[in-house]
């Protein structure tokens, strides 16, 4: 059977989720339940839809864009599919721009060797669970607790922290998603 990865969302072009033109794809499943959270409707783990890696692979590469952003739900737990698709973008586009969004904390990602090669596979992660009682929503930090960190030199957290905060984005059949770190309430 091939590896599947369960999706909540893919967009094909954001500019509020990491620099520049980026795809996102927003994977489905968490169990953190931070009060506050943005996206509940990530949270099942038995929502959104699997998608083989290799399907999505396509899609990326289809795209010919430079970025993309992993967000969720907490794609940490699928990183053993995770990894597999990271891995196939950076044999296919090594200069690929990756970033990725996760509630755990940068440690407990070192102590998890599944999640530590996810990581291994990035150029920039976010780490942390929410917290609303510290809410930023700025520098792509919803929460002053959480940390930026740059794995390689190709972004810098000045540059990040220049990522516009909030965004409207319609696709081809008209779909709205707002998005962002702070996204715009309907
Ligand atoms: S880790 Fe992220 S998706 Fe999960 S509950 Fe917290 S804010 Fe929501």
């Amino acid at each position: 059977m091939n590896p599947t990865l369960r999706v909540h969302h893919l967009c094909e072009s954001s500019r509020s989720n990491g620099p520049g033109d980026r795809a996102v794809l927003w994977l489905q499943g968490c169990t953190f339940a931070c009060p506050g959270c943005y996206n509940p409707q990530t949270h099942s783990l038995q929502g959104g839809r699997p998608v083989e890696i290799v399907s999505l692979l396509d899609w990326f590469l289809g795209l010919t864009k430079t970025g993309l952003t992993i967000s969720g739900g907490e794609p940490m737990l699928q990183a053993e599919p995770l990894n597999m698709f990271l891995s196939l973008i950076r044999v296919n586009l090594p200069d690929a721009s990756i970033l990725l969004f996760s509630g755990f904390t940068r440690a407990e990602i070192c102590a998890d060797p599944q999640k530590e090669s996810v990581a291994r596979c990035c150029d920039v992660l976010i780490t942390g669970r929410y917290q609303a009682e510290q809410r930023l929503a700025h520098s792509l930090l919803g929460s002053a607790n959480k940390e930026i960190h740059c794995l390689t030199s190709r972004h810098t957290p000045e540059e990040i922290a220049q990522t516009p905060v909030s965004e409207i984005l319609i696709d081809s059949e008209g779909n709205i998603t707002l998005t962002g770190i702070d996204p715009l309430k309907w």
